[in-house]
């Protein structure tokens, strides 16, 4: 007798999605959502894939290379398709099996371990997670109580079942009666144990969902830049106005650190460079506060779903000194970029008195950005 096997739901049409495509046959990564939930599981088991009969080459195309059983066509609701796949197996039995929905790709497998360790003694186990937010019983659209959360908990797949005492539930259930096999295990008078589940498991529902489980696409920029020392009374860096008897010259604030900076959003952005975006040659910009130059860079990185992951300035000057005030400007930066101040590292070296930087006749900086898009 085999041990165990997993049997994949995947026979839905997704409707909810309004496209053409059934969501698990929608990509995640280099694969699709339904050859992710079935690589998840093939590390403890062999799986089978309860397919919709239209989807034949899809569930080649999505499964090729991947070593699974022959596929089971579904029937016209989730509890008739796991008859069917149960049935297919009936001829020479598994000792457990575990339905798993297609549309759960990422699980995790101490969620598998588990389910698996709750059936060494009960006829089922399931992953849960304990309900977190206030629940409410609404009609037209009011708040008509608050319903009391203790001990409600909201109950994901892979779902495991001794296979006998599962497929005789089945059996014995009304068609369509049951929205899982908790739920029609426990008619029958099984017991069912919850496990710990994981928020990862949330079902891919909705068109963005599979493009969030996606691997993210990490991105780094760079920038650089350098302004000229002229006599003056003080330099900004980094936001930071600093004492010095010397001042930047420019056409802005000439803040040569929030310039790289900004440049390095950008890059990372592949969305040209701060003099495409400010063309020095317009007045508008005479003296402006380099903060308007990286909070545009930081709403340009927003509109396109962005996240700032992380920034790293270096500041090449021989004065005035930096150390002293570096905290100041990592906590000025994160505020603009508005992400917390242990993601913004800002640097400071000299150039050994070697070149202009040397010579105390300007500053260069240069910056790095890390970013995560949709
Ligand atoms: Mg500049």
């Amino acid at each position: 007798m085999r041990d165990r096997i997993a049997l994949i739901v995947a026979a839905g049409r997704g409707t909810r999605f309004g496209g053409p495509e059934p969501k698990q046959y929608l990509p995640l990564g280099d694969r699709t959502v339904l050859a992710a939930a079935a690589m998840a599981l093939r590390p403890f088991m062999p799986v089978a894939c309860v397919i919709h009969p239209d989807d034949g080459g899809r569930y080649r195309a999505a499964t090729a290379g991947l070593d699974l059983l022959p596929p089971v066509f579904g029937g016209p609701d989730r509890q008739a398709s796991v008859r069917n796949g149960l049935e297919a197996l009936a001829a020479d039995p598994p000792g457990h099996v575990l339905v798993h929905d297609a549309a759960r790709p990422d699980l995790p497998p101490a969620v598998v371990r588990r389910i698996l360790e709750a059936l060494e003694t009960h006829d089922g186990a399931a992953p849960g997670l304990p309900v977190a937010d206030t629940l409410k019983r609404v009609e037209d659209g009011r708040s008509a109580g608050t319903v009391s959360r203790d001990g409600l908990w909201r109950i994901q797949t892979p779902q495991g079942f001794r296979f006998s005492a599962l497929l005789e539930a089945h059996r014995q259930a009304a068609p369509g009666a049951f929205s899982d096999d908790t739920a029609l295990a426990e008619a029958a008078g099984l017991s069912v144990a919850v496990v710990e589940g994981d928020a990862r498991l949330e079902k891919v529902t909705e068109p963005g969902d599979a493009a969030r489980l996606s691997a993210p696409d990490i991105r780094t920029g760079n920038g650089f830049d350098v302004h000229r020392l002229v006599p003056g009374d003080g330099v900004t860096l980094c936001g930071v106005r600093i004492a010095h008897d010397r001042a930047l010259a420019g056409h802005s604030d000439a803040d040569v650190g929030m310039h790289a900076l900004t440049d390095a959003i950008l890059g990372a952005l592949a969305d040209g460079d701060i003099g495409r975006h400010f063309p020095p040659s317009d007045p508008e910009w005479r003296g402006a506060a380099s903060e308007l130059f990286l909070a545009h860079a930081r709403d340009i990185a927003s509109a396109r779903g962005a996240r700032i992951l992380h920034c790293d300035v270096t500041l090449v000057c021989e004065a005035p000194r930096i150390g002293p005030h570096r905290d100041a400007m990592r906590a000025e930066l994160a505020r603009i970029l508005a992400i917390p101040a242990d993601r913004v590292s800002v640097k400071a070296t000299t150039s050994e008195r070697l070149g202009f930087t040397g010579r105390g006749e300007g500053i260069a900086a240069q910056a790095t950005a890390t970013l995560s898009l949709p």
